[in-house]
């Protein structure tokens, strides 16, 4: 039976440590401050919008809440952002994703200047992660990588298959790990692999970033692996209040029986994902200190 990683509790010592930071900060007269913009009233993303304020505010940060219309234009999102560059008080900027369909993501993304970056996005930002040169990771990735780092497992060596090759999460994931502290043999798979299972089945770390309600089985996994399940899908469970529940990617209770370890959704990556941002806003406000 596989140990359940608990995402909470590591991401705990993260934020705490990101309080330390902001303490420190405090006492130079530093408040560190991340504007949140956030386009119509998706559900889901309102409420990622309304956890990250809330870890914010616990850690002593400030934030920027900066919800619109979905209707918002294009170039008066991106006036935004230019003014949200300009203004000293704010460390970082986090434009929730996705973004209505009239609005080129890439061009918003592109917009928010590296240094207040946060969310990792931004082409400076992956080119710097791909040269191995310091800059904003990333948060899924780097709180995959983190989780994992907590893990009696050796890294060094160890075959991980990222199942997933979004900008967000598969690429800059497979990026990380193969960096030399990490130093993993990545195998990157998408729609487009063949025979997924026999790929999957060799992976001693296995993170499954598809979007898929359990599309990963147990005969899709090698006895023993780590499974990381950065999978949050709302499925339908007239027994639920809501009538729908989240499910990761991974049949969690068949995997757990064959995996060494696990994730749960919710409680693993997602919690991860947050402390990782926080840390990047206490890094961002740093660097605006010059306290590096
Ligand atoms: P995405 O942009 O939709 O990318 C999904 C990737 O999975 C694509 O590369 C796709 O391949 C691949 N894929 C989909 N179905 C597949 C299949 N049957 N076999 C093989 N590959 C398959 O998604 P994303 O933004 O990376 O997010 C992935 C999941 O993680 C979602 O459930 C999302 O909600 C969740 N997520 C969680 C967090 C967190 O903090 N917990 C953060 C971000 C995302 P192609 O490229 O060939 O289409």
């Amino acid at each position: 039976m596989a140990v359940i990683i608990d995402g909470r509790a590591i991401a705990q010592k993260i934020r705490e440590d990101a309080k330390r930071r902001t303490a420190a900060l405090l006492e130079r007269g530093i408040r560190p401050c991340l504007a949140v913009v956030l386009l119509g009233e998706d559900p889901a993303s309102a409420s990622y919008v309304n956890a990250k304020e809330k870890a914010l505010a616990e850690a002593g940060m400030d934030s920027r809440d900066l919800r619109l219309p979905a209707s918002t234009s294009e170039a008066d999102l991106l006036a935004l952002i230019a003014s949200l560059n300009r203004d000293s008080l704010v460390h970082g900027i986090l434009v929730q994703l996705p973004l209505p369909r009239h609005i080129r993501e890439e061009r918003v993304i592109t917009a928010i200047d590296p240094a207040k970056d946060v969310d990792g996005f931004h082409p400076v930002s992956l080119g710097k992660l791909v040269l191995g040169q310091t800059g904003f990771i990333p948060c899924t990735p780097n709180g995959i990588a983190a989780l994992l780092r907590e893990l009696p497992i050796t890294l060094n060596g160890a075959h991980a298959v990222v199942l997933g090759r979004s900008n967000i999460v598969g690429k800059p994931l497979a990026i990380l790990l193969s960096r030399r502290d990490i130093n993993a043999t990545v195998t990157i798979c998408h729609t487009g692999t063949k025979d997924l299972a026999s790929i999957t089945r060799q992976a001693d770390i296995l993170i499954a970033a598809a979007g898929k309600p359990a599309l990963v089985s147990a005969d899709m996994i090698k006895a023993g692996a780590a499974v990381i399940d950065v999978g949050v899908n709302r499925v339908e469970d007239p027994s639920a209040k809501k009538g729908w529940r989240l499910r990761g990617d991974v049949d969690f209770k068949a995997v757990s029986e064959k995996a060494a370890y696990i994730t749960p959704v919710p409680g693993g990556v997602g919690p991860m994902t947050i402390a990782m941002l926080i840390r990047n806003v206490a890094e961002a406000a740093e660097q605006a200190g010059n306290l590096h």
